[in-house]
């Protein structure tokens, strides 16, 4: 829809404050909020042709808002796809993808690392509707190849995953999905465009939750997915239309000016990331970090190859002790000595959080479930803010001095 004209080549910073629709005739130079449902239509022959499809124009706001249009072509033009689709969540956007691309009978490969209720949604929810789904391991090209049915329709991806920050490799994936002709969806949740493209090295869809970064502060639920114009217009846009996952235009609005910080902020949180993880590594009460940014991750070369050289801002780490008694005890002292962070299981904002995945996050997965995903007790996520680095080591120290 009218997207405000713009010159070509725009680098993301510009594109984070300039992609957007036209402005009204009031000139107004901060996008407007347009909290309207419906939009009146000038006669019904033009009304006749918006309803077909033959003709732009704004409708109705399940499917058709100029903010959330605004959001739309502002992250598409950062992820440098040619479109995008808003949804009222994260999950929201991961539905509305599975619904517009899986029926009955298809498959979906999944790495066993991507956020849990994406688990839940494909195995669970699709697998009622008679979609099938393998799960692999995060890391091994070889399992996912493996993995892959003559009716493979998708291969799903996020890298780096919560909490462990195992990184997966794009290009080989999606490499993997062309060949066997189905389509590479990742999750650019923990990097944002600010510093990963997924769609730049191969990947056929990127969903968000906006949520996190994209928000930034910790305000709104919201998520999106960026795909081609055909992909979206001929799969997504019918689903929007007919199941209403919408995102609200305020909710939007917020998103899209979140963005307009997301690349100062990645790179600040991800610098005081950095710092944190190399000082936790260093610190006598940690017994390991997991931080993409550190030289000890797995992981490293190509984290810094697909990440424009930055680890993202979360970090994690185990603390000393046996499992699972000490592990978990530990863990909740280093957590309830803080008096800073923010206790609570999300991320992506400017306050600091901190949480214990295994009785949070992962909480629902019996003892074993949990140890063969790498989590145990005495694992600690720090999801990296804005407050000055001193003070969050100092918040941290108060309980890791203890152990
Ligand atoms: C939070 C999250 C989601 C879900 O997003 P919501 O906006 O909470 O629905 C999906 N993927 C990842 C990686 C997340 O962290």
């Amino acid at each position: 829809m009218n997207a405000k004209p713009l010159p070509e080549g725009l680098h993301l910073d510009t594109l984070a404050v300039r992609a957007a629709v036209d402005k009204s005739q009031w000139g107004e130079n901060s996008e407007a909020l347009y909290l309207t449902s419906s939009f009146t239509q000038p006669d019904c022959e033009t009304a006749a042709r918006r309803f077909a499809g033959e003709e732009d124009g704004y409708i109705y706001s399940r499917f058709t808002n100029p903010t959330v249009a605004s959001m739309e072509m502002r992250l598409a033009a950062m992820e440098g796809t040619e479109a995008a689709i808003a949804a009222a969540s994260g999950m929201g956007a991961i539905l509305l993808l599975c619904m517009g691309l899986l029926k009955a009978g298809d498959h979906v490969v999944c790495s066993r690392s991507v956020f849990g209720s994406t688990i839940k949604l494909i195995a669970g929810e699709f697998g009622k509707f008679g979609v099938e789904s393998s799960f692999v391991s995060q890391t091994d090209l070889a399992e996912w190849k493996a993995a892959i049915r003559p009716h493979t329709k998708l291969l799903f991806a996020e890298t780096p995953t919560n909490p462990l920050t195992e990184v997966c490799d794009i290009r080989a994936l999606a490499d993997l999905a062309h060949e066997a002709g189905a389509l590479l969806a990742v999750d650019n949740c923990f990097c944002t465009p600010a510093l990963q493209k997924p769609a730049s090295l191969g990947a056929d869809v990127v969903v968000h939750s906006g949520t996190k970064y994209l928000d930034g502060q910790g305000r709104v639920i919201a998520g999106a997915v960026c795909a081609s114009n055909a992909l979206i217009r001929d799969k997504l846009v019918p689903v929007m239309r007919s199941a209403g996952i919408t995102l609200s235009p305020f909710n939007a609005w917020v998103v899209l000016k979140g963005l307009e910080t997301l690349g100062i902020r990645m790179e600040a949180q991800s610098l005081r990331a950095l710092e944190l993880a190399r000082w936790l590594e260093s610190h006598p009460a940690v017994e390991r970090v997991y931080y993409p940014g550190l030289p000890s991750h797995p992981q490293h070369e190509l984290a810094m190859a697909q990440q424009s050289g930055r680890g993202g801002a979360v970090v994690s780490f185990d603390v000393k002790g046996a499992e699972p008694d000490s592990a978990r005890s530990n863990a909740f002292r280093v957590i309830d000595a803080t008096q800073l962070m923010s206790i609570t299981a999300n991320l992506g904002d400017v306050k600091t959080i901190i949480t214990q995945p295994a009785s949070t996050s992962h909480g629902r997965l019996t003892e074993q479930q949990r140890l063969a995903a790498g989590i145990r007790q005495n694992l600690i996520r720090v999801a990296v803010g804005l407050e000055h680095l001193d003070d969050i080591k100092a918040d941290l120290s108060r309980g890791l001095d203890l152990v």
